[in-house]
């Protein structure tokens, strides 16, 4: 087959309804290839799929389902769809029980936003309303007049993607700082949806199993007395450690250590993945040749390879990288903060 033909094959096309669900997929011949129909709280209520081909695991409200267990991860929490309730309490705790917060002044003021609902029932799906509301963190409230109030542990990032700058109108703000309470806009149609469908999983196994930790973050670092730009975050794990996709998509780049051919010999045995949604991701130094050549597909925790140390390296150690339109940003704004531990 050639690959022209391969390429086109694997080409899908999502038709969301408002909530963003996926209900109809179809392939580049406009013709249906995947029907799912929800019921209000999101368990499945008519699918259609072809078994021969491949699961896609973004449905309800274009969160991702783990076909294992049937729950929907959101970031925050995990959501069962067949009882309507959140898999673990509101991490927002007592702070949903005061209907009243701090004004300008100092005094008090009624909350926006507040819920009764989500006072009294700390794994409530949104305020028992999914015909309306979607919850895209598992954080997030949603008000009625399309604002939102920032729970513990919500970013900008979470909500807006990658456009959080522009969209926020929080400028050049930490994403991160924003405070219990605080009340930001309505984000523009199907920005947050989107962005938090695409990616993320994480690209190694969590620190408890591995050991792996953040041993260098993104941005300005001193390297042997120079002052350089570090365009991604390391992660530091034991050798063979497996480094997986943390989206579905194709790989557009490798690299072999000591291969003449190789693009950029510093990584040393690295891959590069094209996601949805203009985005890609970069992992690198790995242990031995990468297992995917390029233009294959990938899906979410496909083995890419092992942690290693080749190209310019000091140690074991993946070098992870996130893309947006080419340009790099911050993959810490991608993974869950709680999940891999810095310094
Ligand atoms: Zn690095």
């Amino acid at each position: 087959m050639l690959l022209k033909e391969l390429e086109e094959e694997v080409t899908y096309l999502y038709h969301p309804d408002h909530l963003g669900s996926v209900s109809v997929v179809s392939n580049h011949r406009a013709l249906p290839y995947e029907r799912v129909e929800y019921l209000p709280f999101g368990e499945v209520w008519i699918e259609e799929t072809d078994p021969a081909t491949g699961y896609i695991p973004f449905r309800f409200t274009s969160k991702e389902l783990d076909e294992e267990t049937g729950l929907y991860y959101h970031g925050a929490r995990y959501y069962e769809p067949t009882i309507s309730r959140w898999m673990s309490a509101d991490p927002a705790g007592w702070e949903l029980i005061n209907p009243m917060e701090r004004d300008d002044e100092g005094g008090w003021r009624p909350k926006a936003g507040y819920s009764i609902i989500e006072a009294v029932n700390w794994y409530a799906y949104v305020s028992n309303n999914p015909v309306i509301y979607v919850d895209p963190t598992g954080m997030w409230v949603e008000n009625e007049d399309g604002t939102f109030t920032a729970e513990r542990g919500d970013t900008l990032y979470g909500l807006y993607g990658d456009d959080w700058k522009e969209a926020s109108g929080f400028g050049d703000r930490d994403p991160g700082s924003l405070q219990v309470g605080e009340t930001v806009g309505k984000p523009s149609k199907g920005s947050y949806l989107y962005a938090s469908a695409v990616l993320f999983g994480l690209p190694i196994s969590n620190d408890k199993d591995t050991g792996a930790w953040v041993s260098s973050e993104f941005g300005p670092r001193t390297l042997n007395g120079v002052e350089k730009y570090h365009y991604g975050i390391d992660i530091a794990a034991l050798a063979r450690t497996r480094i997986y996709a943390v989206g579905p998509g194709k790989v557009i780049e490798v690299g072999i250590d000591g291969d003449p051919e190789n693009q950029k010999p510093s990584f040393g045995n690295y891959t590069k993945i094209e996601h949805d949604n203009g985005k890609s991701t970069l992992y690198a130094h790995m242990l031995k040749s990468p297992v995917f050549a390029k233009g294959a597909m990938v899906r979410t925790g496909y083995l890419l390879g092992e942690v290693g140390t080749t190209g310019r390296s000091t140690g074991n150690h993946l070098h992870f990288g996130v893309y947006s339109n080419g340009k790099p940003v911050n993959p810490r704004y991608h993974i869950r903060g709680d999940y891999i531990h810095g310094k």
